[in-house]
């Protein structure tokens, strides 16, 4: 069925087929009762939204940048990491600069050459490790690190429901379901101020769905993609996920939604304990050393060593 006489640009999982105007809608309106179902925001915030310069990072900011025209009391930042991938990222923050400048919000960005003394390429010159584990465990240190510092009530990220069923289904594949009880719309097993709490505004949003209100809002127009992805676990159960979301469609709404029922049970079965302060930086952690120091010593006795 389609949505009015204008052409429908997206067919949605329910059949229904939507114009470039009517899916706009649908999707702000899906996005806002998302932060109101799951209480993702207070009445006033300092919001950080962390951003990448992707697809899904510039449609929470482009959303979040409008929420915040309407409610002056929400204040929006952006936060980028930039890793030091080349060919890659020095783009992506291309983007994220100029939807910064054109939008008027104010860009933070963060290196991992400058924070730790090496770029992501230069360490995986050293290190022999999965490229997007060690990238993935300094981009959360220094997105936490950051937005504590500069005074941010919360962190937005562009998390959609295919990263979140690709989330739960790794975890369950590497039997780490202590790591699933920390998913969810708002992050984390317990609320701790050594934490700024992360939420996802698009966490019921799908990809397709993400990637359709990027295009049609001028915030997509090439398509950059890391080159250390397909050497990513995530990306073989993206694939995964998606061959069986055409055989079985809703596969991954159905994932989420009955992830959503027992997360409360899975918080209360891992939350003591859940936080400790890492001994050599002081930084939140799940162990006596944070992921993030215990990679910088390997570095660092690696480099003494070569
Ligand atoms: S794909 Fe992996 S290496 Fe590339 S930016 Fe993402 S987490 Fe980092
Ligand atoms: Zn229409
Ligand atoms: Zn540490």
């Amino acid at each position: 069925m389609n949505c009015c006489s204008e052409k429908p640009i997206i067919a949605l999982y329910s059949g229904e087929k939507l114009c470039k105007n009517h899916f706009a809608e649908y999707f702000e309106g899906k996005v806002f009762k998302t932060i109101r179902q799951f209480e993702l925001l207070d009445k006033e915030e300092n919001l950080g939204v962390a951003l990448s310069g992707g697809k899904d990072s510039l449609t929470v900011l482009h959303i979040l940048n409008k929420l915040s025209k309407e409610n002056p009391k929400i204040k929006i930042n952006a936060i980028a990491i930039d890793e030091g991938i080349h060919g890659y990222r020095d783009k992506t923050l291309e983007k994220a600069k100029e939807f910064c400048e054109k939008n008027k919000i104010k860009l933070n960005i963060f290196s991992y050459n400058e924070e730790f003394g090496l770029t992501l390429d230069e360490m995986l010159k050293i290190l022999d490790v999965r490229p997007c584990s060690i990238c993935g465990i300094f981009r959360r240190y220094l997105l936490n690190k950051k937005s504590k510092e500069l005074n941010f009530t919360k962190l937005a990220t562009g998390h959609n429901l295919d990263d979140e069923s690709q989330s739960i289904l790794m975890n369950q594949l590497k039997n780490n379901i202590e790591a699933s009880a920390r998913l969810g719309p708002k992050v984390g097993i317990v609320h701790d101020e050594k934490f700024v709490q992360r939420i996802k505004p698009l966490y019921l949003c799908t990809e397709k769905e993400a990637t359709t209100y990027a295009f049609v809002n001028g915030l997509l127009d090439d398509f950059n993609e890391c080159q250390n992805v397909a050497q990513s676990f995530r990306a073989k159960v993206g694939d995964m996920l998606n061959e069986l979301e055409n055989k079985l469609p809703g596969t991954k709404y159905s994932i989420v939604n009955s992830f959503l029922q027992i997360l409360p049970l899975l918080r209360e079965k891992f939350k003591k304990g859940s936080i400790r302060i890492c001994a050599k930086c002081s930084e939140p952690s799940s162990n006596d050393v944070c992921n993030a120091c215990v990679y910088i010593e390997k570095l660092r006795s690696k480099m003494i060593v070569e």
